[in-house]
């Protein structure tokens, strides 16, 4: 529980849920089965450090929804790790699932260390352990439960989680489908790092191509000529800055942790990480002004405010100055209840991180399938593809007696990569989760804004689901 708010995370999750479930009409005991976690494991066990003393370590495993399965969410290495931060990341995994339409229940993992103040060798004997505590109970598995990276973890951790399991489950032969976020050698999926900026990406855009919503913000149709600030030039912010500038759109700004820098006439984010890694800062980045408060960023004249690094960065305080027409929560929690009243009154529109965040865990979804069917995406079908493409490319121009360019036979005669597979699926999704989420809005108007209809999708996907099992009626 934070200083600010007066009620624990997996609460504030729980009154989200229940401001959007009035728009429902299930019966309040399926919402209250929704709502509960299902199963939660703390675990104790100890670890002999480097130095040969013993230090016991807390950890977590929540598996908030069993409505679907295999559950799945991520595992977090953090001092801050506790029982509710786990719950609640674990529910939000439930509604993420659903809304995105990828079929797992929510679950999320936590180990209460500070990873920094660890060597590797101590980080993998507590991956391991973590995973054969994991085992022991049968809290793991491709078809139980799917842990993936999340803070303090990535594809190493991964790798060691996988390779724990495989040695305690011999000859099982989807072993490699009990962890998403692996690297491409030990069974992960291509495209998999720019998944979460490109699926935020997809999801404005689709947003952009909707007349009525660009009307009603007084906006033209589509990215191109669109302005665009992005704070935050990490993973998610470098990739969204990038696909944007690639349609078409304008970055004018990007902020970091130390300012902001600004450019009208638009910035390049691979010169600018360029400059950083020369540098250690994009401040003074060539043909930019600097702005000293990273946060006057936020306030900026623009069309689309990317906010990708930190939670709560929109709050009561200052989004009554925010100026933006569109915010994309590409960050976990960047805007606050108060900041989406400021919104709704003034005709801000925000896209919330819910579902617009989504696109690591869509692509895991896709990681976690290639590994039970144990064949790289493309693999049967891109060189038929390429030898039908070339047969009607030559028909054509036969007929024609006209020749395509270079540029244009390349792209016609090329059969689908992993990574083109990997891309058009969160495309299709991302598209699909926009146009459900504003179609339940657009049927509502007493919905007071996007992140409220995009719970009661959720709500909605799951309850029926819960049906589905012959649970209610
Ligand atoms: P990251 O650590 O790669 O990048 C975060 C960036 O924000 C860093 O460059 C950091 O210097 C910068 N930053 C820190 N404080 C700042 C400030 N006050 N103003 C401006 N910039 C600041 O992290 P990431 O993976 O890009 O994640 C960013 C956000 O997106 C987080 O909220 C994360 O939970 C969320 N998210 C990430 C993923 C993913 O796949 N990586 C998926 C879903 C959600």
């Amino acid at each position: 529980m934070s200083s600010h708010q007066p009620y624990s995370f997996f609460k504030s999750v729980e009154k989200s849920f229940d401001k959007a479930a009035k728009f429902t009409s299930f019966d309040p005991g399926i919402l209250e089965q929704i709502k509960a976690c299902n199963s939660v494991y703390q675990m104790r066990f100890p670890l002999k450090r480097d130095d040969g003393s013993v230090e016991v370590i807390e950890a977590y495993r929540v598996q908030h929804s069993h409505h679907k399965a295999p559950c799945k969410g991520g595992i977090r290495f953090s001092d801050e790790v506790n029982q509710d931060e786990v719950m609640a990341l674990a529910s939000l995994m439930t509604y993420k699932c659903a809304i995105v339409n990828v079929p797992f229940g929510g679950g999320k993992g936590g180990i209460k260390i500070n990873p920094k103040k660890y060597s590797v060798y101590e980080l993998e004997k507590i991956t391991r352990r973590y995973t054969s505590e994991l085992v022991k109970k049968n809290f793991i598995g491709p078809g139980i439960d799917v842990p993936a990276p999340d803070y303090g973890t990535g594809s190493r951790e991964m790798a060691w989680i996988v390779d724990t399991y495989a040695s305690l489950k011999p000859g099982e032969i989807d072993a490699a489908g009990c962890v998403t976020g692996k690297p491409v050698t030990q069974g992960g999926v291509r495209g998999r790092t720019e998944a979460t900026g490109l699926g935020v990406f997809f999801g404005i855009r689709e947003v952009c191509n909707m007349p009525d919503v660009m009307k009603k913000l007084g906006l033209e149709m589509g990215i191109k000529g669109k302005t665009v600030v992005v704070q935050g030039i990490g993973n998610v912010g470098y990739h969204c800055a990038k696909f944007f500038r690639e349609n078409g759109a304008t970055v004018i700004c990007i902020a970091e942790h130390d300012g902001a820098v600004y450019n009208p006439a638009g910035l390049h984010e691979e010169e600018l990480i360029q400059f950083r890694n020369k540098n250690g800062t994009i401040l003074n980045f060539p043909g930019s002004t600097t702005l000293p408060k990273n946060s006057d960023a936020l306030e900026l004249e623009c069309d689309i405010l990317i906010p990708a690094a930190l939670e709560n960065v929109i709050n009561g305080d200052n989004a009554q100055r925010v100026k933006a027409k569109i915010i994309g929560e590409a960050a976990n929690g960047p805007c606050t209840p108060e900041a989406d009243e400021v919104f709704a009154q003034k005709g801000i529109l925000c896209v919330p991180d819910m579902y617009l965040n989504a696109g690591g865990v869509t692509v895991s979804y896709f990681e976690w399938l290639k590994n039970l069917s144990h064949v790289r995406y493309g693999r049967m079908e891109k060189r038929f593809t390429e030898n039908q493409n070339a047969r009607i490319l030559g028909q054509m121009e036969d007929l024609t007696g006209k020749k395509v360019d270079a540029d244009e036979r390349a792209y016609i005669m090329h059969g689908a990569d992993e990574v083109d597979l990997v891309h058009s699926g969160l495309e299709e999704t991302m598209i699909t989760a926009t146009r459900e989420i504003m179609e339940i809005w657009n049927n509502n108007p007493n919905i007071p804004d996007m992140r409220t209809a995009a719970y009661v999708n959720a709500i909605n996907k799951v309850a029926t689901s819960y049906g589905e099992l012959g649970i209610f009626p």
